[in-house]
């Protein structure tokens, strides 16, 4: 915990002093090694809420940013408490997840606190997770084939050519790029092809084509406020699935990803938030 009571005042752990746990009232002490986030830990064995996960300094980064009245807050239902990460004044419950959990643990404290979202840390696996933008991925991004042995250009019987159909080209500029690395193009068949006879290796040049139109899909700036994304994710959390409220995964980066279809499985679709949005929505201070 990042706060307790010493004399009826809510205080951050400071080497050697002991405090009232204000949820249940136990003693604690403070933490504060050199390698750990200073914290207040119960005196008796047990924490007093059973949910309690080790803190990071990711969530006392995530805490700090909306501020100690919100941070902490004891929630009791039906007799039973537990410590919310975040309480909002809008009353929504913001809980900041680390480490792996299971899918009953997330059923139950969506059932417990009704009205909350999910932060969960990825930098875990972010080597995992991939994010395209849903526009570039749909109308930008080039099928390039590989087509043996048809007549499709001048090439001999049995040479390999690289095709793409021009149906499938949403954007003129991207013509040019095909152009440009001598793609030629069949108005009769609407394909452009590439002879690869004299190419040793035909995926440098995709990769050059696929650079080139990213470049230009940059410099467009399509800058929507919510950009549609589609992921992948491998080795995907599957507890996730089970998850009936928002979730945001948080890379580390200036925004968090909004799944916004199949969490917990290898593919979907979601919406990148900035950090600075997401904290003017629900950290609202009157
Ligand atoms: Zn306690």
């Amino acid at each position: 915990m990042q706060y307790a009571k010493i004399d009826g005042l809510r205080c951050t752990a400071q080497p050697k002093l002991k405090a009232i746990c204000e949820h249940c009232n136990g003693i604690v002490q403070a933490k504060c090694g050199s390698k750990i986030v200073w914290h207040w830990a119960h005196v008796a064995a047990e924490n007093c809420d059973n949910w309690y996960e080790p803190e990071t300094q990711w969530h006392r980064d995530w805490k700090n940013n909306f501020g100690q009245d919100c941070s902490e807050i004891s929630i009791v239902k039906d007799g039973i408490k537990h410590i919310a990460d975040v309480l909002t004044k809008e009353n929504l419950v913001i809980e900041f997840q680390n480490s792996n959990i299971s899918s009953e643990t997330i059923m139950e404290r969506e059932l417990f606190y009704d009205k909350m979202i999910w932060v969960i840390n990825g930098v875990h696996f972010k080597e995992n997770f991939t994010i395209w933008d849903k526009e570039f991925a749909e109308n930008w991004q080039l099928k390039i084939e590989i087509i043996q042995n048809l007549k499709l250009s001048n090439s001999q019987p049995g040479a390999r050519v690289l095709t793409v159909q021009g149906n499938q080209i949403r954007h003129e500029a991207i013509k040019k790029i095909l152009n440009k690395h001598k793609f030629i193009y069949s108005r009769q068949r609407d394909v452009y092809t590439y002879d690869l006879n004299s190419m040793y290796n035909s995926h440098v040049l995709e990769a050059r084509i696929q650079a080139n139109i990213l470049e230009l899909y940059n410099s467009q700036k399509i800058d929507q406020k919510l950009k549609s994304i589609i992921y992948s994710w491998t080795r995907a959390r599957k507890s996730w699935q089970d998850a009936k409220k928002p979730v945001f995964i948080d890379f580390n980066e200036g925004y968090l990803i909004w799944i916004k279809t199949n969490i917990g499985y290898n593919r979907g679709e979601g919406t990148k938030v900035s950090k600075k949005d997401f904290l003017a929505k629900y950290n609202i201070t009157e």
